[in-house]
């Protein structure tokens, strides 16, 4: 049964601790793009097909993990107490350092 208990021990995701995973708590985060569709009308699009190919263009150089950021993105965490209580408190971790830009 001992073996069985270690089994069930988890992680936490952000202090790394090791906890029973009956003590921890389960974070889910999705992130999307909104799904509204823009308004597009005639005049925005002069050159609808040249558009498209761009746009193919564009998806063709980029890696299917860019593509999938820009749909859908599902995150699963485990958190211990701590942790929990810390992410209730500022759930954005605010304020977050600003990523040096590399342009
Ligand atoms: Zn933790």
């Amino acid at each position: 049964m001992r073996e069985a208990q270690q089994a069930s021990d988890v992680q936490c995701s952000i202090c790394q601790r090791t906890l029973r995973r009956c003590e921890s708590y389960i974070l889910r985060m999705e992130l999307f793009a909104d799904p509204g569709v823009p308004e597009i009308t005639s005049e925005d699009m002069p050159d609808t097909e040249q558009t498209i190919s761009e746009l193919l263009e564009e998806m063709e150089s980029m890696s299917s993990d860019e593509l999938q950021d820009k749909v859908h993105r599902h995150f699963d965490f485990r958190l211990c107490g701590v942790c929990h209580a810390q992410l209730l408190a500022n759930p954005l971790g605010l304020p977050r350092r600003r990523a040096r830009s590399e342009n």
